[in-house]
């Protein structure tokens, strides 16, 4: 029984591995925060957290989603300091220390040590997918990663701990320059693409939940005219409330504006089949 237990196991480990497939039919990234986790409860409620220490003041979703509707505030950290600075605090705080402030509410102990000893926000974060998602990609010759620019250890965490994939390809904040800039981007897609940089490669799409995460495509194509780059956008989980519909409305239509191709619904609700007839060249 412990012996059938332990292969079963080992075959559910090996299927949400991500295949090698050496000819994709395409190549999909994700942006994790917002997209594969909701963070309503954890970095964002650090970084409001993080303003309050030292202001007394706690921004709400609304000065958070503009600012971060601005398509160049993807970093927290850097995000907590210009709030505090358009609020006019004075004198703005040490960014080292700020960063140390932040980690406390979201990790709630060493992000380099064990994440049983976590007690930050990093705890309350949902799930948005399952490990069966990436299954289903992977069955439809459709490799899969992740850009993102959460730190390494958060990353991570919720795609090795909370969905069980195992070594995910991954670019993480320091893998690579900040979002909107394309580079860590283009140079995963050329990795699970085949290798080839040129129009023969495999399409790619993005799928990311802020004005940054659609830039860093646009920026992409002009590095890479040549290859189709697809920019799927989706809003983030705190705009899916109902009495939120306006908010919501307003926020796809900057993600549009900011020139994404296609808006999902749900992370979770996109098919196979829909990524391929989006990806092709005159899709
Ligand atoms: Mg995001």
């Amino acid at each position: 029984m412990a012996a059938l237990k332990e292969s079963l196991a080992k075959r559910l480990t090996y299927q949400s591995r991500p295949r090698s497939i050496l000819s994709p039919r395409a190549v999909l990234l994700f942006d994790i925060d917002g997209v594969i986790r909701d963070v309503a409860g954890s970095y964002r409620r650090a970084l409001a957290e993080t303003v309050h220490h030292y202001s007394g003041w706690r921004p709400d979703s609304g000065p958070i989603d503009a600012l971060k509707g601005e398509g160049r505030w993807n970093n927290d950290w850097e995000a907590a300091m210009e709030l505090l600075r358009r609020r006019g605090h004075t004198p703005l705080p040490d960014f080292g220390e700020l960063v140390e402030v932040f980690s406390g509410f979201y990790f709630g102990g060493d992000p380099a040590g064990d994440p049983k000893h976590w007690r930050g926000f990093i705890g309350s974060e949902p799930l948005l997918v399952d490990r069966g998602f990436f299954d289903t990609l992977a069955a439809a010759d459709i490799a899969w990663g992740f850009v993102s620019g959460a730190e390494p250890p958060s990353a991570r965490f919720v795609l090795e701990r909370r969905l069980g994939l195992v070594d995910p390809p991954l670019v993480a904040m320091g893998d690579a320059p900040d979002k909107p800039d394309p580079t860590g981007l283009l140079r995963l897609a050329e990795q699970l693409g085949g290798g080839d940089p040129g129009a023969a490669a495999a399409p790619v799409a993005y799928l990311g939940d802020t004005v940054a995460d659609v830039l860093t495509v646009v920026r992409a194509r002009r590095h890479r005219p040549e290859r189709r780059l697809v920019s799927l956008a989706v809003a983030p989980p705190h705009l899916h409330a109902p009495e939120r519909r306006q908010d919501r409305r307003r926020y796809e239509q900057g993600l549009l504006e900011a020139g994404a191709d296609r808006l999902l619904q749900r992370t979770d609700s996109l098919t196979p089949a829909e990524l391929l007839r989006w990806t092709e060249r005159d899709g």
